[in-house]
């Protein structure tokens, strides 16, 4: 039978349809031998075909046909089918191609942050991949863990040590990734353009080689029947005139750099000959507009590098003109906190001459000048700065506006943030386009906007698959009594000094030192990978021991 179906192969490597016949038929009598047969055949014809695909059927597989029928022969069929139509064309029939395998269904996932990182790890993915192909899509092929972003933009934590490469993760459970932001949706056909944008930047057109291609940025399309969008959110400006131009914003791991780097020049520049006293004192005013916990957090640390390394290094004379500022529109820090924790940060940073302007709100930013009112008194005035960093909210990211508009009329009444039911799936999508995180509201009930939310968002979403894959139906996916429901875990805030604030509900508030252990001591575990917490751990011992680097790389 064999040399048959080989004959009928060779002889038919053009003629999908009558090669159909013996494959099914090898399909269905999958022996040792056949098995051993069909890949030496394929080796000869220079086709790769994956293992799974010509070993005989495990005991499990041969379980699952007789329950569930004949998924798994139809795949092979498929996969056989497309080799022998095209045996010569690189890439186009390997299952390990970009070609999504047309009998299963797709799954496409926006992002590489907390939701998406979450949801990925928390996927089964030998279950998973029998039934659905998971493609992963982000511009940034790198997982970034926010909390200690702070650490890194003053050398205290090294930029590596909390990345972690998405295609880890991905490589794992066997998915797909791709470097592209996704620029259109079409909720209709149920498909995403993505381009990358990488390809056309300054760097990429000087260094890449040319790729002959139809988009130089490399534009393509991609079908799906399950869109999960993790895409976050944006820095909010809120219209304030000049922060654009002249703040920094506090997000990313280039912001982090940027900071590090821009702080060093300040006090370099600082250090030098016939620099006059309100030269330095221009130069080393660092304001931060924003006082929650990433505000908060960067204050702090930036206060420990200038006491604890700057000081150490740098001249002395320099130091009484240093000053830091913290601004915001409310009239405590961490306003989203426990009260006593609120009172213990504000307290706190005024001992440590952390100027708090509260009750302020920013009008307009000018190079090195921001216009602030009192929201008391009404008073307009001038405030100098070396250094501005804009810490102050988030927006929705502009692909979210892309896919409301592409959804039924009235189904998304809210303009800030995707709109979704309590299973996170989005209105006037049909149930095929899911969102976690932050570019996500919940309806009735909305959460807050931190990794907190999103990663159990993810791993409600990632359980609703596991259980679709595992029952083999995705009819569950659409059961209205389902419902995702948050607990919160606590909240935890560096402040400087090596003290933090920490509110863990129902248990305790914790304020200083202890509360600064348990922040390192967390912080270092929840890393990502055991890989992570290693190099975060040894971060912390080293900037403990030997302090920071303050050398300006950029
Ligand atoms: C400095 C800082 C400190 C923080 N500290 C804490 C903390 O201590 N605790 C806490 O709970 N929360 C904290 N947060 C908030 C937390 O980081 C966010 O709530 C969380 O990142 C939201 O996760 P997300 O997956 O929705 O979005 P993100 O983590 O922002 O991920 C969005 C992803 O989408 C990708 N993307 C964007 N546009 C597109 C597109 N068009 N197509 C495809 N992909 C796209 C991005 O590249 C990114 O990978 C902090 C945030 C910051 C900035």
């Amino acid at each position: 039978m064999i040399s048959a179906i080989l004959l009928r192969s060779r002889s038919s490597s053009s003629s999908s349809s009558s090669s159909s016949a013996v494959i099914t038929r090898y399909a269905s009598t999958k022996t040792h031998d056949d098995a051993k047969e069909i890949t030496s055949f394929y080796l000869r014809k220079d086709i790769h075909v994956p293992r799974g695909l010509t070993k005989p059927y495990s005991t499990r597989q041969e379980n699952e046909r007789e329950r569930n029928g004949d998924h798994w022969d139809r795949r092979l069929v498929a996969a056989l089918e497309q080799k022998i139509a095209n045996p010569n064309k690189p890439g186009a029939h390997e299952i390990d191609s970009w070609k999504n395998d047309p009998l299963k269904k797709t799954i496409v996932v926006l992002g590489s942050g907390w939701g998406a990182i979450s949801f990925i790890k928390a996927l089964k993915g030998r279950e998973l991949n029998e039934m659905f192909n998971v493609v992963v899509v982000s511009p940034r092929n790198y997982f970034l863990y926010t909390p200690l972003l702070p650490g890194v933009a003053t050398g205290a934590i090294e930029t590596r040590s909390i990345v972690e490469s998405i295609r880890r993760p991905i490589a794992e459970k066997g998915f797909k990734f791709y470097e592209a932001q996704a620029t259109d949706i079409n909720a209709k056909e149920r498909t995403v353009t993505f381009s990358n944008r990488y390809l056309t930047s300054a760097i990429a057109t000087k260094w890449l080689p040319s790729v002959e291609s139809k988009h130089k940025s490399q534009s393509f399309e991609m079908k799906y029947d399950y869109l999960v969008v993790a895409v976050g959110a944006i820095p909010n400006t809120f219209g304030v005139p000049g922060v654009e131009q002249f703040c920094l914003f506090f997000k990313e791991v280039s912001h982090a750099a940027m900071f590090r780097s821009q702080v060093n020049a300040r006090f370099e520049r600082a250090a030098l000959p016939e620099m006059t006293e309100d030269q330095i004192k221009d130069l080393l005013r660092f304001v931060i507009i924003g006082a929650g916990p990433t505000g908060v957090e960067l204050a702090a640390e930036l206060y420990d590098l200038v006491y604890n390394d700057v000081a150490k290094t740098f001249p002395k004379r320099l130091l009484r003109h240093v000053s830091i500022n913290i601004i915001d529109l409310q009239d405590r820090l961490l306003s989203t906190y426990n009260r006593e924790i609120q009172d213990y940060a504000t307290d706190f940073f005024n001992k440590a001459n952390i100027n708090c302007l509260l009750n302020t709100q920013v009008k307009e930013v000018k190079q090195c000048v921001l216009v602030v009112k009192d929201k008391n008194t009404g008073e307009e005035k001038e405030l100098p700065f070396g250094m501005a960093v804009w810490c102050s909210g988030i927006k929705m990211n502009p692909l979210c506006e892309n896919i409301m508009n592409t959804l039924p009329e009235d189904s998304q009444p809210n303009r800030r943030s995707l709109l979704a039911d309590k299973a996170l799936r989005v209105k006037g999508s049909d149930g095929s386009i899911f969102a976690i995180g932050d570019c996500v509201t919940l309806e009735p009930k909305s959460f807050p906007a931190t990794a907190q939310v999103a990663k159990q968002e993810a791993y409600f979403l990632a359980d609703r698959f596991n259980k679709a894959a595992q029952a083999k139906s995705v009819d569950s996916l659409a059961d209205p009594k389902a419902e995702f429901v948050y607990t919160h875990r606590g909240s935890l805030a560096y402040i400087g000094k090596d003290a933090a604030v920490a509110d863990i509900p129902g248990v305790t508030i914790l304020k200083g030192i202890l509360a600064g252990f348990f922040w390192k001591s967390f912080e270092t575990v929840s890393q990502v990978s055991y890989g992570n917490s290693f190099k975060v751990g040894c971060d912390m011992l080293r900037t403990k021991i030997w302090g920071r680097d303050i050398s300006r790389l950029l």
